[in-house]
């Protein structure tokens, strides 16, 4: 989960990123969307009708402390991957289910799928989108690994069409647009595409130490990328390894809550949430809401908001 629009001591919008698959279509070199081929639950649309039962009970009908302590209006479950799209219906039928029990919905995707309707989106089905984009070159993108096996890579053109289409069938979408600084794009400027796109939010994140370290940049890199497109117009929002290695809690593929755990490596998880409920699962990531209260509202107001 991550809080969204802080204001006095009340959110707006409680988040729950579920990571339905691990399967991708890309292969970028910093992808950390790896379980091991896990049975994952998509697989059975009961178990993903239980699952987001509980969820909307515990998170959305209940009246649990947690809704008292932090007041949020509303909650999004946020699919992310792997690449989301590439299961096809079952990833249309998710995001129906997760309207009808109440939820808003939001994908994180890489875009492939959103190009020339290799999917068909029904109306007003997304609150939201995130589509990551790492660079505006070819090449660049390869040495990433952002390119299907035939050489297909989401480019600055897709980009735009995509975008266009999607605010045409979905109704009032928010976007956004994820972007991990790394070696090979630290001194690419983005001010022209991301000022004639015009996203509600441009995310950029510091690649993590994870898979292949040719990718690392030091802080100075990073910030010097965040220095040249400090411009109010283009909605950036820069995560720092800290942010991202303690401010989210998320569901895996197998429907078992996850956090990263401090000064250790890898995450802790929970059984799964179908099997022991909301509470314990929670409980069992040492979920702690007071904590949880304390060390998100500062994170957030502080790191996010550049
Ligand atoms: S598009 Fe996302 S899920 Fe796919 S390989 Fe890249 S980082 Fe991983």
């Amino acid at each position: 989960m991550t809080i969204n629009n802080i204001k006095a001591n009340k959110i707006k919008e409680l988040v729950i990123n579920w990571h339905i698959t691990e399967a991708c279509n890309y292969k970028c070199n910093y992808c950390f969307a790896k379980w091991g081929k896990p049975n994952e639950l998509h697989r059975s649309l009961s178990a993903v009708d239980k699952l987001l039962s509980n969820l909307s009970e515990y998170f959305i009908r209940s009246d649990s402390s947690l809704k008292a302590k932090l007041k949020y209006d509303e909650v999004r479950i946020n699919i992310a991957g792997g690449e989301p799209m590439m299961l096809g219906d079952t990833f249309l039928n998710i995001l129906r289910l997760a309207k009808k029990k109440g939820f808003k919905t939001s994908v994180i995707t890489n875009g492939h799928y959103l190009l020339n309707n290799k999917i068909n989106l029904p109306e007003n089905i997304l609150d939201m989108v995130g589509i990551s984009f790492d660079s505006q070159n070819y090449a660049t993108r390869q040495l990433i690994g952002r390119a299907d096996r035939k050489g297909n890579s989401l480019g600055a053109d897709d980009l735009k069409v995509v975008l266009m289409e999607l605010t045409r069938t979905q109704k009032g979408i928010k976007t956004k647009i994820n972007t991990v600084v790394n070696i090979h794009n630290w001194q690419e400027n983005f001010t022209e595409l991301i000022s004639e796109i015009k996203p509600d939010k441009w995310k950029v994140l510091h690649v993590m130490p994870y898979g292949s370290d040719e990718l690392l940049i030091s802080d100075e890199q990073f910030n010097s990328f965040i220095e040249k497109h400090r411009n109010e117009s283009l909605s950036i929002y820069a995560e720092s390894n800290l942010a991202m290695t303690e401010s989210y809690l998320m569901i895996d593929p197998k429907g078992c809550f996850y956090q990263n755990v401090s000064n250790i490596s890898g995450y802790k998880y929970s059984e799964a949430i179908n099997d022991v409920g909301v509470e314990v699962a929670l409980k069992q990531v040492n979920f702690n809401q007071a904590v949880f209260s304390a060390r998100y509202f500062p994170i957030e107001a502080s790191l996010c908001e550049i």
